[in-house]
Formats: C-alpha cells, structure tokens, sequence
C-alpha cells in the first residue's frame, strides 16, 4: 500500500468542490486515512513550495494557498501517488485530459483546484508537513 498527500485548495474549497474531488477519489478506491482543515500562513506556504523558490510563480502561488482555508489528506491505495495525479490531470487546465478535476472544474495554471505529491520522498516528506502519526488512521 502506498500514501500520498493531497490537498484541496482554497479555489476549492470556496467553490465547495470539496465533496466532488472527495467523492472522485472514493469512486477510484482511494481511502483517505487523514483530513485536516487548515489556513496556512505566508511562511508555512512557501515551506511548502520551497521546491519551487526560485520560480517566478512562486510568489503569487504562495499568495494563492494562503488566500483561504484549504483541506489536507492522506491518501492511501496502490499506486495512489500515479492514481491521484491521473484523477487531478495535467497543471494547467488547458493540457488536463477530459474527466480530470483540472480541466472539469480549474480556472487556470495557478488555480487550479487540488494539489497531490508527484513521488514517494515528496509524498512521505508533504504528509510529514501536515499530520503526525497519530492523525493517520491505520
Ligand atoms: N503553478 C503556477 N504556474 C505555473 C506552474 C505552477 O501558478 O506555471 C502553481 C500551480 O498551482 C501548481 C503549483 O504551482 O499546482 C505547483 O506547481 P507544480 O509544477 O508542482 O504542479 P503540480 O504538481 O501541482 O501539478
Ligand atoms: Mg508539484
């Protein structure tokens, strides 16, 4: 079995597409193991996009994740890093497949609706970030 994080972002969840993107990830035989509501400050945003520091939409992406509340998951299946990417589609809307969370319902690049770990280290190090152990069910 393998976990990834997820997040609902603050487009989301004022758009209250919460129970949407929830109920996808079910459909696909996702179970969720942890959820947690949460408004980041500025700091703990670009902690999390430290990857992409030296991006130049790193600023505004910041900006982006800490304009609301967003909802952090922990996600487990197998192979749910590469099934819930599949489920998001590509980061821009404009490139996602048909059916994807991202082209249905993102409105651009930024904007776009979910997040989910791209790899094993990012998975285990951004669900570090949110939950400790004892917030993921067994
Ligand atoms: N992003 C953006 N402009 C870009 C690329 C990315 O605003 O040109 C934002 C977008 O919200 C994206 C996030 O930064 O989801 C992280 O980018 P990444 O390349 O990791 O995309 P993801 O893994 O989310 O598909
Ligand atoms: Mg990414």
């Amino acid at each position: 079995m393998e976990r990834t994080l997820s997040i609902i972002k603050p487009d989301g969840v004022s758009r209250g597409l919460a129970g949407e993107v929830i109920g996808r990830m079910e459909r696909a035989g996702i179970r969720i193991c942890a959820m947690k509501m949460v408004h980041l400050t500025l700091e703990q945003a670009k902690m999390f996009y430290a990857v992409h520091k030296e991006r130049l939409f790193f600023d505004s992406v910041t900006q982006f994740m800490t304009s609301g509340p967003i909802i952090a998951m922990v996600l487990e299946a197998e192979d749910v890093i590469k099934k819930n990417r599949d489920l998001m589609g590509a980061t821009n809307p404009k490139d996602a497949l048909p059916g994807t969370i991202r082209k249905d319902f993102a409105s651009d690049v930024e904007k776009n609706i979910v997040h989910g770990s791209d790899g094993p280290e990012t998975a285990a190090q951004e669900i570090k970030f949110f939950f400790n152990d004892l917030e993921i069910q067994r």
